[in-house]
Formats: C-alpha cells, sequence, structure tokens
C-alpha cells in the first residue's frame, strides 16, 4: 500500500514525503480514504500505530477544500479537535502545523490547554482560525470569553477519547458538543472501549466505518 492511493491530494501527499512517512500504517490505508468520503469513523487504536496523522491529513485536506474551494465564513474555524492533556494537544498541533507548513494555502491551527495563562491563548486566536486542539476545559473557558466561535465547526475529532472519560472530562465534553452543529463529521478514536466509551460513541456517531487494528 502507497500513500498515493489513498486519496491524498499532491499537497498532502508532499507534506507525508517531508515527514520522511514512506508507506501508511494499517490504520492509516484504513482511516484515509473514509474519512476523505466524510464518513464517521470508529477507529480502536493505540498511540504508536499512527492514528494521529491517520486523521490529521484526511481532515487538513477537508478543511482545505472547504475554506479555499468553497470559501467558506472566513474565519471561523472549521475543524475541532478535543484531547485529554496538554502533551497530547502540543503534539497533535505541532504535527498539524508541520503538515501545515507543506500546503501552499496557509491554514492555521490554534492550539488551547489547561494550566496556563489563558490570555495568550486569546490573543492567538484574534482574527479567527481555521483548526482548534484543545482539552475540553480551557476550550469552554474561552467560548465563555468569547475569544472563538465554534458555529462553523463541521469536522469534529475525539481523540484518546477512553481518557477523557477517565479524566472526568464528560460534562465538559457535553457542554462542548452542546455547542456544534448537528451536521458535522465525527471522528472517534479511543485505545479501549469500555461501556462508558462505547456510550459516548453511539451518541455522537452517526452509521460510523469501524476501524480497528
Ligand atoms: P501516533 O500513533 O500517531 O502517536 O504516531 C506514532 C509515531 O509514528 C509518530 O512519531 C509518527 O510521526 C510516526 N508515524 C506515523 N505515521 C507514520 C508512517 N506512515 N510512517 C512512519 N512513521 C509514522
Amino acid at each position: 500500500m502507497s500513500f498515493a492511493t489513498l486519496g491524498l491530494s499532491p499537497a498532502l501527499l508532499r507534506a507525508v514525503r517531508e515527514q520522511g512517512y514512506h508507506a501508511p500504517t494499517a490504520i492509516q490505508s484504513a482511516a484515509i480514504p473514509l474519512i476523505l468520503e466524510g464518513r464517521d469513523v470508529l477507529g480502536l487504536a493505540q498511540t504508536g500505530s499512527g492514528k494521529t496523522a491517520a486523521y490529521t491529513l484526511p481532515l487538513l485536506q477537508n478543511v482545505l477544500r472547504q475554506r479555499f474551494e468553497q470559501k467558506a465564513p472566513q474565519r471561523l474555524a472549521l475543524a475541532l479537535i478535543l484531547v485529554p492533556t496538554r502533551e497530547l494537544a502540543l503534539q497533535v498541533g505541532e504535527s498539524l502545523s508541520e503538515l501545515a507548513r507543506a500546503l501552499a494555502q496557509p491554514l492555521k491551527i490554534s492550539v488551547a490547554f489547561g494550566g496556563v495563562s489563558i490570555n495568550p491563548q486569546m490573543m492567538a486566536l484574534r482574527g479567527g482560525t481555521d483548526v482548534v486542539v484543545a482539552t475540553p476545559g480551557r476550550l469552554l473557558d474561552l467560548l465563555e470569553h468569547r475569544a472563538l466561535s465554534l458555529g462553523a465547526v463541521n469536522h469534529l475529532v475525539l481523540d484518546e477519547a477512553d481518557r477523557l472519560l477517565d479524566l472526568g472530562f464528560s460534562e465538559e465534553l457535553q457542554a462542548v458538543l452542546a455547542k456544534l452543529p448537528a451536521r458535522r463529521q465525527n471522528l472517534f478514536f479511543s485505545a479501549t472501549f469500555p461501556l462508558a466509551v462505547e456510550r459516548l460513541a453511539a451518541g455522537l456517531l452517526r452509521n460510523p466505518a469501524r476501524v480497528e487494528l
């Protein structure tokens, strides 16, 4: 299997090459075409499987198409990635930014997490953004400060959904979900699949394609 057969644009294939990736991992081969098609995806994937690029690559392509071909409202966030920890927020934000650097049209990636001052994060959101990576609590704080709007988000990712629940983010998660437009693509990744995670997925996903390793 090669990246070239998965439906990624030349710009994103260049970004993949610049990352030094030669061949897609199993979860990337399975998930990328489904996400490009606009399907909801339920991914059972451990860290180390390449799950991050399995959603960041097609997500960037979907967002690019929307922002620049369909002239989406300037410049409300189109994609939201919810993660449980600051470390994962930074890691996902960094990998998105690296991929985005290889693109002809600049996409703005914003990262927000708690435990640090909110002001620089508010400043960074001025003028709008394209993709937001955030922990749920800080995202709600930013929404309360009217630092961003989720009114145009039509791609949602829950990464490490099991940890989001383990860390007690259930209420914050529901509060964020209530602020999103109903019509959207949902991507749900979890390393484990206990009942609480299954319920969360069932409430969120529409006719999901299941991707397992
Ligand atoms: P993840 O499972 O998303 O945390 O990724 C684990 C590591 O694998 C990261 O360091 C990625 O940069 C790397 N990686 C992801 N996809 C590929 C690939 N197709 N080829 C080589 N390395 C990859």
